[in-house]
């Protein structure tokens, strides 16, 4: 059986299909939009984020079982048009939380610690020492919104840094769960307000478009941080713009934005927010262990 590999990942993975007498068809010198092509007898197909699978690519794929995507989000997949076809959708939604987790926390320090701007300036030749007078995470107020994978392992890593860890969820912890983190429930508007920095772990849906937006901002503490390694949409970034630009905000950090990827944003105007390219889960750990189990997966559907 064949399996083509339309974005690369970790050679460990490929190991794994060959091993099992699959074989891998090399797609990643494919321009996308010759894909449909190229995929008539596959057998399953693996994926990132670069390769878009819709009716086209699909309907060209006879004999296609199964998709994989080497991670977590599926929003580059028409997975409803895949199963209406029979053809199975799988992820490995758990390899990059601990990746996504550690930017997070990386995130949360470059802000408090001014760490992007002070570099930044530092090539100018400027020795900007009283400017970058920070805050600690120490004794701060943390407010998970979302404490599934990510949210859970950022809690972990805020507590070793003695902060207080408090969240919200459409879905409640466990007592024990929340014992065992070491964190409190709090309603959505309660941790807004009590938080010294919000960060967000929900999927973009339609109840979590803009759910923080300008008035929840408002509701924020005076001078807290927002960070966003989620996904775009949950910010509204026009809003953000404003309070960061008042002072409202003492900063923030985006991994994700509304439309990526980005080539100009009034957002780079500002010194109190730090901007990464959607790099959560790009991680050599994170991405070898989504490699390794996405080819895991495909070697059970296919011997199923
Ligand atoms: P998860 O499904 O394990 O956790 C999401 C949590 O959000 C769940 O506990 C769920 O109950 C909660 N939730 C859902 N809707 C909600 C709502 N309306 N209000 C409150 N809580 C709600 O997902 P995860 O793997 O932890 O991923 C979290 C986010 O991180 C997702 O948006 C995902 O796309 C994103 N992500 C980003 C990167 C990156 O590169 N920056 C990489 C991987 C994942």
């Amino acid at each position: 059986m064949k399996v083509g590999i339309c974005d690369a990942i970790a050679e460990e993975g490929v190991k794994i299909l060959k091993e099992n007498g699959l074989e891998v068809v090399d797609l990643t010198p494919v321009p996308k939009e010759e894909l449909s092509k190229h995929v008539r007898d596959l057998d399953a197909i693996i994926i990132r984020s670069a390769t878009k699978v819709r009716k086209e690519i699909i309907d060209a794929a006879k004999n296609l079982k199964v998709i994989g995507r080497a991670g977590v989000g599926l929003d580059n997949v028409d997975v409803v048009y895949a199963k209406s076809k029979g053809i199975k959708v799988i992820n490995t939604p758990g390899a990059t939380s601990i990746s996504v987790a550690e930017l997070t926390i990386g995130l949360i320090l470059a802000v408090m610690r001014k760490i992007a701007y002070a570099d930044r300036e530092m090539r100018t030749g400027a020795w900007p020492k009283k400017k970058c007078k920070g805050i600690e995470m120490y004794g701060k107020t943390l407010g998970i919104i979302g404490i599934g994978r990510i949210g859970r392992e950022v809690a972990k890593r805020a507590k070793a840094f003695g902060m207080k860890v408090i969240y919200y969820d459409v879905f409640k912890l466990t007592e024990e769960q929340a014992k065992e983190l070491g964190v409190e429930y709090r309603e959505l508007d309660t941790l807004i307000r009590e938080s010294d920095v919000v960060s967000l772990h929900v999927p973009l849906l339609p109840e979590t478009k803009h759910l923080i937006n300008k008035e929840r901002i408002e509701k924020m503490k005076d001078g807290a941080i927002l960070v966003n390694a989620a996904r775009g949409g949950i910010v509204d970034e026009e809003a953000l713009y404003d309070a960061l630009k008042s002072g409202k905000l003492y900063g923030a950090a985006l991994d994700v934005y509304e439309s990526e990827p980005v080539k100009e944003s009034k957002l780079f105007e500002l010194d109190n927010i730090v901007l990464t390219p959607h790099i959560g889960a790009q991680a050599k750990e994170g991405q070898t262990r989504a490699g390794v189990e996405i080819a895991q997966k495909i070697v059970e559907e296919l011997n199923s």
